[in-house]
Order: structure tokens, then C-alpha cells, then sequence
């Protein structure tokens, strides 16, 4: 690629048709070449046009089309001096109206490119997120059902919380499964903790999960902070989004350990 293509600056010009003959003739060949910077740029310039309708004008033109556009104006200002006065509105002011937003029209363009990003990158991230899911599901029918996985019940004092199950298995992790549990409050989460048996040992944090619009939820820890060996009982809080250190509210759930 060449350093500072002067041809690039041409492009929006010569998309609203106003460029001088030779200039064009000049920028002609140049695309006949086959220049890939010039041709996307053209390309862009002609969706522009075809956009000007939905502007919004926060861009400015160029320092080289506004001159260009003023040198246009001066010429058939003074043209217009020597003529009878133009009837209607002159072609060339359509030419720059146009130019002035074909420059907003960049704004759209990016936003465009930028929203056709951010749908494909959305795409790819609920898929992952959806596989991700699938594989967690696998994994924890995994850990429920293997015969080695130790279940412990997670009792609750509150009657309208329902009680529930952790599985733990030594290699692949733990499991906590709820259903018809009542959402916590504004954007609050359920937090694991494991409790060790060293005494006076404080609660190892775990991570956190938020019940769906069901009251259903699916914790997966594949990778416990603590053994099984080294935990008294595992307990589950309500904790601010994001999960904490240390627990700052009493347990909702615990669930001793053998
Ligand atoms: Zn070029």
C-alpha cells in the first residue's frame, strides 16, 4: 500500500459527482487498477449516499471537500453575477447539501459496521453461552448421578424455602440444585461457602447464582475452593451481586458433611 493515497481524499467528491474531468478521468484509472482502499472507500461512499435520508448531522466534512465545495460556490457565485439569477435551487447546492451530510452519513456507517459487530459477536456469545450450559448440565448429571458423588441436604429453618441438595464429588466438583426458591431481593445472589473443619477456620467463599424467573437454579462448582476432606458443611447465603469474601448475612441453607 502506498503512503497517503491521494486519490482516497477523492472518493467522496467523485461519489457525489463532483469532481473536475481530469480529476475524475485520473481517479478513473486508478480505480481501474484496482487500488483495494480506494474501492472499499468508494464502495462506503455509495452506501452514504444511499443513506443520506436517515442522517444525523454531528460530522463535519473534510478540510479538502469543504474547500472544494467553497471554491464550487465561489466559482458559480460569480457565474451566477454575470448570469440572470438561477430560477431554482442550482444543482450544485444539492451537490453540497449532499456532501455536507454524506459526512454525517461516516457517523452511520461506523454504527452500522459496528452494530453488524456487535450482533455477530451477540451470536457467537449466546451460542457459547448455550453450549456452556449444555456441558454444565452434562457435567452436573454427572456429578448427581455417579456413585462416589456424596450427597449432602441443605436444610433451611425458614417453612417457606424449600430445602435442598448438594452432590459432591471428590474429582469433578460440586453440585447444588433448587427449585421454588424465592428470588432474592433486587439484584442480590445466593452465595456457596465451604465451612472448614479447622477451628475457628472462616467461611472459603464459592460462587454465586441467581435463581431464574422459576425459582430454579443450577450451581456448578467444578473446581471447589476447599476438599471435601478439610469441609465441615457447605452453607449458602443471600450476598450482593457478584458474590463476597465473607459472608455478610446468616446462612439460608447448611448442609453438614458425612
Ligand atoms: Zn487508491
Amino acid at each position: 500500500m502506498s503512503n497517503g493515497d491521494q486519490f482516497r481524499e477523492l472518493i467522496e467528491a467523485y461519489a457525489l459527482g463532483a469532481l473536475d474531468p481530469e480529476e475524475r478521468a485520473a481517479l478513473e484509472s486508478h480505480l481501474a487498477e484496482g487500488c483495494a482502499e480506494c474501492s472499499k472507500a468508494l464502495d462506503e461512499a455509495r452506501w452514504l449516499v444511499s443513506q443520506l435520508a436517515y442522517l444525523a448531522p454531528d460530522r463535519k466534512p473534510s478540510d479538502m471537500l469543504r474547500s472544494r465545495l467553497m471554491r464550487s460556490v465561489r466559482t458559480l457565485a460569480s457565474s451566477a453575477r454575470t448570469a440572470s439569477p438561477p430560477a431554482s435551487v442550482p444543482f450544485w447546492m444539492w451537490g453540497a447539501i449532499a456532501a455536507l451530510l454524506l459526512f454525517t452519513a461516516y457517523t452511520s456507517w461506523e454504527t452500522y459496521q459496528l452494530k453488524k459487530a456487535i450482533d455477530a459477536a451477540n451470536e457467537q456469545a449466546k451460542i457459547a453461552i448455550a453450549r456452556r450450559y449444555e456441558l454444565e448440565e452434562e457435567f452436573a448429571g454427572v456429578i448427581r448421578t455417579d456413585p462416589r458423588s456424596v450427597k449432602i441436604p441443605m436444610t433451611t429453618g425458614d417453612k417457606s424455602v424449600p430445602n435442598l441438595e448438594a452432590m459432591w464429588h471428590a474429582k469433578l466438583g460440586i453440585v447444588v440444585a433448587g427449585q421454588n426458591v424465592p428470588m432474592p431481593s433486587g439484584e442480590r445472589t445466593l452465595q456457596l461457602w465451604l465451612i472448614p473443619k479447622t477451628p475457628g477456620g472462616t467461611p472459603i467463599p464459592s460462587r454465586a447464582v441467581r435463581p431464574d424467573a422459576d425459582g430454579k437454579f443450577m450451581l456448578l462448582v467444578a473446581d471447589p475452593p476447599g476438599s471435601m476432606d478439610a469441609t465441615k458443611a457447605l452453607a449458602i447465603t443471600e450476598e450482593p451481586v457478584g458474590g463476597s469474601a465473607q459472608p455478610t448475612t446468616k446462612p439460608i441453607w447448611v448442609g453438614a458433611i458425612g
